[in-house]
């Protein structure tokens, strides 16, 4: 059942970005584990204090003969998960449950000619899972575009440029806000530094996860540049509500339809 907490032990943690991880469980009962990329879990555990903490989290990836699933997440300095999740070390139980939601092979509408990712922060881990997945099986061009803070917040580069090595359909690129004199990559709000250089937009398929507010304006300006609602798909993971902004909305379109 989709709502039955399911045991789980802590099995490992690596940072891939300046206050971002890679957290992996161990599913300690014997039910099926089938979790796609993009799949949505409800997640339980106990902090050092006793209290009780609850948090949906995306699952990346799903090892289901070993019995392991992860999922990315940024560290929120004053976040009573996230600072718990942290500290977790061999021993530390959890619970988990679901699968919620759909994942995102799933969501790709029928016919896309290409598949675009746009992330910021953490949004990464679905859409890193997804692509590791899809690039074996799928001969669409696949790209990634990540927005992030500063430069060393950049997530798993090495591992994207090694499939981006291998793949000659896959491209990635991120985008930082601030900036330093090391940086040579995109600068600024990851959808304003990309809007420009997307073309054909009508026949791709985009898959937006991350910050809601984000998601919401990119999300406007696509279907008034003209791409169907069924070819934009999400998730968002805070800011849910936060309204698009008109101007910016305005903006991105005219960048889109150039
Ligand atoms: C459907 C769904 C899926 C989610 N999947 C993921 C996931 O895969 N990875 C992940 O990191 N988070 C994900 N989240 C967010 C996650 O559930 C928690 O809200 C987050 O980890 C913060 O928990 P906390 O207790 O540490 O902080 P809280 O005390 O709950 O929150 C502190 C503040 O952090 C903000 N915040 C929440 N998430 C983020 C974030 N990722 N980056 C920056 N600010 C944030 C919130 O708006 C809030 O203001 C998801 C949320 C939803 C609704």
């Amino acid at each position: 059942m989709a709502n039955d907490k399911r045991p789980a032990s802590f099995h490992s943690l690596r940072e891939i970005g300046s206050n971002t991880y890679l957290i992996t469980f161990h599913a300690d009962d014997d039910a099926a584990l089938d979790y796609e990329p993009g799949h949505v879990i409800s997640f339980d555990c106990d902090d050092r204090d006793g209290n009780t903490l609850h948090h949906p989290y995306t699952v990346i990836e799903n090892d289901a003969d070993k019995r392991l699933f992860s999922f990315v997440f940024r560290h929120i300095p004053d976040g009573k998960m996230t600072s718990y999740l942290i500290t977790m070390q061999d021993g530390d139980k959890a619970t988990f449950s679901g699968k919620f939601h759909e994942p995102i092979a799933d969501e790709i509408a029928d016919g896309a000619q290409a598949f675009i990712g746009i992330a910021t922060g953490s949004g990464i881990g679905p859409l890193y899972g997804y692509i590791k997945q899809a690039l074996a099986d799928s001969s669409i061009p696949i790209t990634l575009y990540v927005g992030y803070k500063t430069p060393e917040d950049v997530c798993l580069a090495d591992e994207l440029n090694e499939l981006a090595n291998k793949h000659e359909h896959f491209t990635w690129q991120a985008s930082v806000s601030e900036p330093d004199g090391s940086w040579s990559g995109l600068t600024g709000r990851i959808t304003h530094a990309i809007a420009d250089d997307l073309d054909n937009i009508e026949q791709a398929h985009f898959h937006l996860v991350g910050n809601g507010s984000m998601i919401n304006e990119m999300r406007e300006a696509l279907y008034q540049a003209g791409v169907p609602k069924e070819q934009v798909s999400k998730e968002s993971f805070f800011n849910h509500g936060v309204k698009a902004d008109g101007e910016t909305v305005e903006k991105l379109v005219k960048a889109l339809t150039n």
